[in-house]
C-alpha cells in the first residue's frame, strides 16, 4: 500500500474512462500507486461511447488507431476494416479495459462538478455531482480534447415537440429515422459522417449548413487477413513509425510544395490522393497549411470535383467552401456531396437565412418555417478546453482554471501537461500539445509515461508536490503561439481556434511542429531531470 493514502483517499485520481484514462489508469496501477479512475457514462468507452450516431467511424487508419504498448493486446484484437466504426472502437475499449482487468478501478455515472486544491493538506479535493467528496495527491484529466458538447444557444428548444439529439451525446438506445422529415444542423465531420446514413433511411432530410465544408473520401475498404496477420506480427516497427511520424501515423506525406510542381502534375497528385483517401489528401504537399498560394491549388481542386458531383448547380455552389483547405479539422466523407443529389435531400445556407428560433412544430429561420419529426444538432464541441473548465477545477490561489486562462482566451500550459498555480494536476493531451492534430492514441500513450514519470521521479526524490514553474509555462506558450503564427490555422474560424463558441476571441492552444519534435522536447526534459518542473 502507498505511504499517502494515510492523507488521502486515493494517490492519484483519474477523470474518464476513454483511451487516455484506461491508460493512465493502467500505468499509475502498475507504478505501484492507488488509483481511482472516475467517468460520466456508464461505461467505459469516453468520446466513443457518446458518439453513437449514425455514420460514426474514426478517420485514423485502425491499425494505427490503437494502443501499441502492449504486444499481447496488439496480436489479440483484430480490426474488420481500414476505418473501423464506432461500434468496434468502442468493442476495442472495452476489450482492452477487460484484458488489462481495468474496470474495476472505476466508478462509472460519477461526474465532477467543481476541484479544490487544498494548499495546506497538498491534496486535491474532488466533488461529485452526488455530493460525494474523493482526495487525492494526483489530480488526472483524462477528459479528452472533444468532449463538452456544443449546442448553439438557439431560442425554443424547449418548446419544440420532436426529438432533438446532439452527435457527441448520442442516445444508446438506436434512433428511428425512417418516416421522419429530418433536421442536421452542422456540416463539420460528424454532420458529414451522419448525413449520407439519415439520408437513407428519412422521409425528407435538410441540411442546415453554416459553413461549406471540403470533404475528401475516405475510402473504406475490409481489411485482407493476411494484412492483418502480418500487421500483427510487426508491432514494434508499427509503433516505431508511428512515434517517428508527424501525424503519428504514416500518411505517405510528400515532402514538396505544391507550387514546384506544375497544374498537371499536381492534378495526377491531387487525384492519386483524391483516390486513396484518408489523410493521404492533405498531406499530399508539405505547405498546404503555410502558403496560401499552395493551399488554393488543394481547395481549387475540392470545389472542382464537388461541381462534377453535385447535379444542381446552385446546390454546388452553396456547398463550395472558400475558407483555407485543411485549416479546419480535414473531413473524410463516405457519399457526402452525392448526398444532394437524392431527391428527399435539400440544403438550407443559415448564413443567407439565420436560424431564428425553435419552434413547437420546427425550425424558424428569417425566411420560413421548416416542419421536423427529428433534429439532429452536429455542431460540435467546446473544444481542447470545454471539458477542463466543465469541471470547476480551482488550484492553490483559489482562482479557477477557467479565470486563470480568462475563459480560454489565454490558454498557458508547460508541454501540454500542466499549468503554473495547479500543483499535482495533470492534463493528458491538453492544450498546447500535439492532440488534436495527431492521432490520438500515439499522443495519450507518450503524454501518460510522461506523466507517470514525473510523479514517479518526484516520489522518488521524496516529494509531495510537483508543480510547473511559471517560466517554463510562458515560455512554451510563446514557443506555440510563435509557430502557430506561421500556418494558415490561425487565419481561420475554426473549433481549434474556439471561435465556434459564441463571444469567444480566437486562440490557438496547439503544438503544430508535430510528434516527433514534440517527444524530443519532452525527453529532453526528462533527461534534464524535468525541467520546467519544481518538486518540493
Ligand atoms: P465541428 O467540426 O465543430 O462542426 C460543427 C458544425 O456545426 C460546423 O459545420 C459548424 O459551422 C456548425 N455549427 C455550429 N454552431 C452552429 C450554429 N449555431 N448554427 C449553424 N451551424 C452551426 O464538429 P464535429 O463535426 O462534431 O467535429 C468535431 C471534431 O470531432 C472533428 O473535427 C474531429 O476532430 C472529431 N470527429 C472525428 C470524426 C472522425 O474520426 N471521422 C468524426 C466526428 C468528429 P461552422 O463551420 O460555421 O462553425
Amino acid at each position: 500500500m502507498s505511504e499517502q493514502t494515510h492523507q488521502t483517499d486515493y494517490d492519484v485520481l483519474v477523470v474518464g474512462a476513454g483511451f487516455s484514462g484506461l491508460y493512465a489508469v493502467y500505468r499509475f496501477r502498475e507504478a505501484g500507486l492507488t488509483v481511482q479512475g472516475f467517468e460520466r457514462a456508464e461505461d467505459v468507452g469516453g468520446v466513443w461511447h457518446w458518439n453513437r450516431y449514425p455514420g460514426a467511424k474514426c478517420d485514423s487508419e485502425s491499425i494505427y488507431y490503437n494502443f501499441t504498448f502492449s504486444e499481447d493486446i496488439y496480436r489479440k484484437w483484430t480490426w474488420s476494416s481500414r476505418f473501423a466504426s464506432q461500434k468496434e472502437i468502442l468493442c476495442y475499449l472495452h476489450f482492452v479495459a477487460e484484458e488489462l482487468d481495468l474496470k474495476k478501478h472505476f466508478q462509472f455515472q460519477r461526474e465532477v462538478v467543481s476541484a479544490f486544491y487544498d494548499d495546506e493538506n497538498e491534496l486535491w479535493k474532488v466533488h461529485f455531482s452526488d455530493d460525494v467528496t474523493v482526495t487525492a495527491k494526483y489530480f488526472i484529466a483524462a477528459t479528452g480534447c472533444l468532449s463538452k458538447a456544443n449546442v448553439p444557444p438557439i431560442s425554443g428548444i424547449d418548446q419544440f415537440e420532436g426529438e432533438w439529439y446532439h452527435t457527441g451525446d448520442w442516445p444508446v438506445d438506436e434512433v428511428d429515422f425512417k418516416d421522419q422529415d429530418v433536421a442536421v444542423i452542422g456540416t463539420g465531420s460528424s454532420g458529414v459522417q451522419a448525413i449520407p446514413v439519415i439520408a437513407k433511411e428519412a422521409k425528407s432530410l435538410t441540411v442546415f449548413q453554416r459553413t461549406p465544408q471540403y470533404a475528401v473520401p475516405a475510402n473504406n475498404y475490409v481489411y485482407e487477413h493476411d494484412y492483418i496477420d502480418s500487421v500483427k506480427k510487426d508491432r514494434s516497427s508499427i509503433r516505431e513509425l508511428m512515434y517517428s511520424t508527424r501525424l503519428g501515423m504514416p500518411t505517405d506525406r510528400r515532402e514538396v510544395s505544391a507550387l514546384d510542381e506544375t497544374k498537371e502534375q499536381r492534378e495526377i497528385i491531387y487525384e492519386h490522393a483524391w483516390n486513396k483517401g484518408g489523410f493521404v489528401f492533405p498531406t499530399a504537399y508539405n505547405d498546404l497549411l503555410i502558403s496560401e498560394e499552395s493551399n488554393a491549388t488543394a481547395a481549387n481542386f475540392i470545389r472542382n470535383k464537388i461541381r462534377s458531383t453535385v447535379q444542381n448547380e446552385d446546390v454546388a455552389e452553396q456547398l463550395c467552401p472558400e475558407y483555407y483547405y485543411a485549416a479546419k479539422r480535414p473531413i473524410f466523407d463516405s457519399g457526402y456531396y452525392e448526398t444532394f443529389n437524392q431527391p428527399n435531400v435539400s440544403l438550407v445556407d443559415v448564413k443567407q437565412e439565420p436560424i431564428e428560433v425553435l419552434t413547437k412544430t420546427g425550425i424558424q429561420t428569417t425566411k420560413t418555417l421548416y416542419d421536423f419529426d427529428k433534429i439532429v444538432f452536429a455542431t460540435g464541441y467546446d473544444g481542447i478546453t470545454g471539458s477542463l473548465f466543465k469541471m470547476n477545477i480551482h488550484g492553490r490561489s483559489g482562482q479557477s482554471l477557467q479565470e486563470h486562462w480568462q475563459n480560454g482566451e489565454t490558454v498557458q500550459t508547460y508541454l501540454g501537461v500542466a499549468t503554473d498555480d495547479f500543483p499535482n494536476f495533470f492534463m493528458i493531451t491538453g492544450p498546447q500539445s500535439p492532440s488534436v492534430l495527431m492521432n490520438m492514441p500515439v499522443a495519450i500513450e507518450q503524454h501518460v509515461d510522461f506523466i507517470t514519470d514525473l510523479i514517479m521521479n518526484a516520489r522518488e526524490k521524496g516529494s509531495t508536490n510537483v508543480e510547473v514553474v511559471q517560466a517554463a509555462v510562458s515560455n512554451w506558450s510563446n514557443e506555440c503561439k510563435t509557430i502557430a503564427d506561421y500556418t494558415l490555422y490561425v487565419k481561420t474560424d475554426s473549433w481549434y481556434t474556439g471561435t465556434n463558441i459564441e463571444n469567444r476571441t480566437s486562440r490557438f492552444p496547439i503544438f503544430v511542429a508535430g510528434f516527433p519534435i514534440f517527444k524530443q522536447i519532452c525527453d529532453q526534459v526528462i533527461q534534464n531531470d524535468f525541467e520546467g518542473f519544481v518538486m518540493s
